[in-house]
C-alpha cells in the first residue's frame, strides 16, 4: 500500500529513455533492455578493447560489455550512475555481465579483482566509486577477492614553480600509488573501470602493477567507446 503510493507519488523512471517503469522492472524499461548493444568482445582474444592497448603495454585480457555512444540509452545509464544517485546500476550492469562471462574461461586465472581508485575526496563528494558495484557482482559470482590497498589515488605536492598552468587552475593534482608487497608476486590481476574511451587511465594503472614481479594485468569495463 504504502509502496504504491511511494511509486504514484514518486515513479521511478527508465535509466535509457526516462519511461515510467512498471514493478516488475529493474532500472530499465522492457524496450531499454532489449535494444543494449552488447559488445561481445569476451568472445574475441584479438578484439577492439585490446587493441586499445597494442604496442602500449602488455594486456593479458580485455573486454567491455556495452558499446557506449554519445546520446542514447548507454549514455543515458550511465549519466545516471555517474550523477544521479545510482551506484546500483554499476552492481546491476556488474550481473549481466559476470553470467556472460560464464560462458568463457575470462575469470579463471585471476587471483584481485582492482577497481580503479577514485581519490577519496571525489569519492566523499559523490558519495560512492561508481565501479564498486561492478567488482561486488564479479567479486560474488565468482569468488575473488577485491583489492582496494595495492592501488590507490593520492594527491601529489609538487612546488608552485613547476605545477603546469592546469594545475595551478586546479591545484588538486591526484596520481595512482603503488603499495607492493611480496605476497603480490606472480599474480594476475584484473583491473575494472566503468567506461574504456582513450585506456590512458587504465594504462597507467596497468603499468603500475606490471611492477610487481611475474605479474599479469587483465582488463574489464562496463562499456567500451569507439
Ligand atoms: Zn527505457
Amino acid at each position: 500500500m504504502l509502496k504504491d503510493l511511494l511509486n504514484l507519488l514518486f515513479p521511478k523512471s527508465c535509466c535509457g529513455c526516462t519511461a515510467i517503469l512498471l514493478e516488475t522492472e529493474l532500472f530499465l524499461c522492457t524496450a531499454c533492455s532489449a535494444f543494449l548493444p552488447f559488445t561481445n568482445q569476451h568472445l574475441s582474444s584479438t578484439n577492439e578493447a585490446m587493441g586499445k592497448f597494442y604496442g602500449k603495454i602488455n594486456i593479458t585480457q580485455a573486454s567491455c560489455l556495452l558499446y557506449y555512444t554519445k546520446n542514447g540509452r548507454v549514455s543515458n545509464l550511465f549519466h545516471q550512475l555517474k550523477y544521479g544517485n545510482q551506484p546500483q546500476i554499476s552492481y546491476i550492469l556488474g550481473k549481466m555481465y559476470a553470467e556472460i562471462l560464464s560462458e568463457t574461461a575470462t575469470l579463471e586465472t585471476i587471483d584481485w579483482l582492482i577497481p580503479v581508485p577514485m581519490y577519496h575526496k571525489k569519492r566523499k563528494q559523490r558519495g560512492y566509486n561508481q565501479v564498486d558495484g561492478f567488482a561486488t557482482a564479479l567479486a560474488e559470482r565468482y569468488r575473488i577477492p577485491i583489492n582496494r590497498k595495492l592501488l590507490t589515488k593520492i594527491a601529489t605536492t609538487s612546488s608552485q614553480t613547476t605545477k603546469s598552468f592546469r594545475e595551478r587552475i586546479n591545484p588538486q593534482t591526484t596520481v595512482f600509488h603503488l603499495t607492493p608487497t611480496p605476497e603480490y608476486t606472480g599474480k594476475h590481476f584484473l583491473l575494472l573501470d566503468d567506461i574504456l574511451t582513450t585506456g590512458t587511465t587504465l594504462e597507467t594503472c596497468a603499468k603500475l602493477l606490471l611492477q610487481i614481479p611475474q605479474s599479469k594485468v587483465s582488463i574489464l569495463c562496463l562499456a567500451y567507446t569507439k
